[in-house]
């Protein structure tokens, strides 16, 4: 049997541009196709607009021009509560910053990006502590 998804590339960057106020064209013409399974660096001396790509890979940025899509879905066209759902279900982020939010405990910042997926509250306290647990850090749980 013929599975479709698996043919849809993960990610299609078509002539991509970002520029940011001021005037800096981080990205230019960018076009990048990236299928399920593949394992991707990008590497580029400092300033060159890795990150700038990142974050407009992860949804977290926009282009100023040229077409994202993910999995099918072309998130220029998507407003803010689609575009959380696709970072909640799709796209998983590991920051060199903790971008922890200071006023939660440990315990409720695990848990945070559950809520994104509307997963229950219940649920989302049962998954955050075997998270915890799971790098032995239970302990902290309400720091
Ligand atoms: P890298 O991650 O490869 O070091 P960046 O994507 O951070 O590169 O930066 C690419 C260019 O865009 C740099 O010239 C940087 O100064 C500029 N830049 C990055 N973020 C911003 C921003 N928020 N506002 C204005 N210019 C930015
Ligand atoms: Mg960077």
């Amino acid at each position: 049997m013929t599975d479709l998804s698996s043919q849809q590339p993960v990610v299609e960057l078509t002539d991509v541009c970002k520029t940011y106020a001021g005037g800096v064209e981080a990205l230019r013409d960018v076009t990048l196709r990236i299928d399920d399974g593949e394992l991707l660096a990008i590497v580029g001396p400092s300033g060159s607009g890795k990150s700038t790509l990142l974050q407009v890979l992860g949804c977290l940025d926009r282009a100023t021009s040229g077409t994202v899509v993910l999995a099918g879905h072309d998130v220029s066209k998507l407003g803010d509560r689609r575009l959380s759902a696709i970072r909640g279900s799709m796209i998983g982020f590991v920051f060199q910053q903790f971008h922890l939010v200071e006023t939660m405990s440990a315990l409720d910042n695990v848990a945070l990006p559950l809520l994104y997926q509307g997963v229950s509250r219940s649920t989302r306290r049962r998954r955050a502590t075997e998270c915890l647990e799971r790098v032995s850090l239970a302990h902290r749980a309400a720091h």
